[in-house]
């Protein structure tokens, strides 16, 4: 269990790569979405390298087994936990399992409902153990609709195909770059609630090649592809030609009063593996989404480069002043170095009524909740370092960013018009780095520098972080632009293009 989990956190499936391979295929040279997919294959080969986590939110692990009847599940499950521990402690996991009502972090990902466990008997005498690693960014886009249904953008959605077909589009559409696209959906009808989300996110252990049985099914799967790509959300929400990798769809009989479509939302992070095990030794006989050759990043030509970009590229030295961040516009591509601080949604809430452990007067906040490792004289190292969905933080920024004299905050997935307006009116940017690229960013970070606030956990503690070339995107300007709001808007147009029936 400890292998298929460091394996599943470190090194994506052999699907996944090609599907990603697709998708920088489909992008125009040159654009912001271009450069994110060149960050991200990027990423990829150095998690292969490094055998460290692909994502820094290594998600909620979700395990499917089918085993023999007679099979202890008990003895199983204590595997399970021992190996979630054990890849915990050596920084293979973030601890991400927090008690909801004290907000405790467990630290070593057990605890009520941690990991999730679901068996499944079988006629076959070996053991099938699949592994999902869904981080909580695109678990937030997971969306349902109770049919009929007025959908923003395409009118009525009735209790047929044609309104099914609607639900997976508008589901593509609210998830903007949020999620971490370019991303994968499972999509799960019929049911009731709980069934239904819970087909939707089996669907998401399909292989990404695979062809659905069911012909009206088949038929919206490549529907919704061909479509969902082109409403021109892109890589991150950037705008571009990539939205949607892999739409897989699953159905099931439901009670003639409730008609749910549930969607499963999966970032390019797609962590998904599986293995079948000897039962009686419990060795590894096979790997699962292991089929065909492997795709090597690091063999890819693709440079991280913002040559031929539209926007410009500026170095800045943190703390930075209020001139240097109006000269920037959305598009400029930043390179910063100097000292930034982690901050996300424990240290928002604590600021808006505390005093800041540091002078944050110039300074940049990272949305970032880093894998960290302890070494044995007590210094702490960076495992893992991407950005977390900054939308959460929507209600605190604006007024978060004036009291202290924040400049920046780099996150991912834009902020809204609250947001906006502050950074207007106080002289701020909102940098976009790259969803899911933890080890790109973890090796800009050139020493941890401190750390405030350790009792909210690793993830939500105040780090501080000396980096040298961190690059990330202008996506909201201090003088009103959001390249968010932009392709929120277009994409909705888009969207609304596809408003007659189609499915009859
Ligand atoms: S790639 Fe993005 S959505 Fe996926 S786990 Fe990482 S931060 Fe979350």
């Amino acid at each position: 269990m400890y292998t298929l989990i460091v394996e599943t956190s470190t090194n994506l499936p052999n699907d996944v790569r090609r599907a990603i391979v697709k998708a920088k295929e489909q992008e125009n040279a040159g654009t912001t979405a271009a450069l994110a997919l060149g960050t991200i294959s990027k990423n990829i080969s150095m998690a292969d390298y490094n055998v460290s986590p692909i994502c820094q939110d290594t998600g909620m692990p979700t395990f499917e087994i089918k085993v023999p009847v007679g099979a202890n599940q008990i003895e199983m499950k204590k595997a399970i936990h021992e190996a979630i521990d054990k890849a915990t402690k050596n920084g293979k996991l973030r601890p991400n399992s927090v008690d909801s009502l004290t907000g405790e972090n467990s630290g070593n990902n057990l605890g009520p409902g941690t990991p999730i466990i679901h068996f499944e008997q079988w006629e076959k005498d070996e053991i099938d153990v699949r592994l999902i690693l869904k981080g909580g960014g695109c678990e937030n886009k997971n969306i349902q609709y109770s049919l009929p249904a007025e959908i923003e953008g395409l009118g009525r959605a009735g209790r047929d195909l044609d309104g099914i077909r609607k639900c997976i589009l508008h589901s593509v559409y609210q998830a903007q770059g949020q999620g971490c696209s370019a991303g994968f959906i499972g999509v799960g009808i019929g049911g009731d609630r709980i069934s239904s989300y819970s087909l939707a996110k089996e669907q998401l252990f399909r292989s990404v090649d695979d062809v659905n049985v069911n012909e009206n099914l088949r038929k919206l799967e490549e529907y919704v592809m061909e479509h969902a790509n082109q409403l021109g959300i892109g890589t991150m929400g950037f705008g571009g030609e990539a939205t949607l990798l892999g739409c897989k769809i699953g159905a099931l009989n439901r009670l003639p009063a409730s008609f749910f479509v549930s969607i499963a939302y999966n970032c390019w992070a797609f962590r998904r593996l599986g293995v079948t095990l000897d039962s009686t030794t419990g060795e590894i006989k096979e790997w699962q989404y292991k089929d065909g050759d492997k795709i090597d990043f690091s063999q890819d030509k693709s440079e991280v480069t913002t040559q031929g970009k539209k926007g410009r590229e500026v170095v800045l030295q943190a703390p930075v002043t209020e001139e240097q961040i109006r000269d920037l516009k959305v598009g400029d591509v930043v390179i910063l170095n100097g000292t930034i601080h982690t901050g996300r949604d424990a240290i928002h809430h604590h600021l808006v009524e505390h005093d800041a452990p540091i002078d944050l007067n110039g300074q940049v906040i990272y949305h970032c909740g880093p894998v960290m490792l302890k070494d044995e004289n007590g210094e702490w190292h960076v495992k893992a370092a991407g950005p977390t969905t900054s939308i959460r933080e929507e209600p605190y920024q604006g007024d978060v960013m004036k009291k202290f004299g924040i400049r920046a905050v780099i996150g991912k997935g834009g902020m809204g018009p609250k947001t906006l307006k502050a950074l207007q009116e106080h002289g701020g940017v909102y940098l976009n780095a790259i969803g899911g690229a933890a080890q790109y960013y973890a090796d800009c970070i050139k020493k941890v520098e401190g750390v405030d606030l350790l009792e909210f956990g690793i993830p939500e503690a105040m780090w501080h972080l000396r980096v040298e070339g961190f690059a990330a995107i202008v996506t909201m300007d201090s003088h009103g632009n959001s390249l968010h709001a932009d392709v929120d808007k277009t994409s909705l147009e888009k969207l609304s293009q596809f408003k007659e029936k189609v499915f009859k």
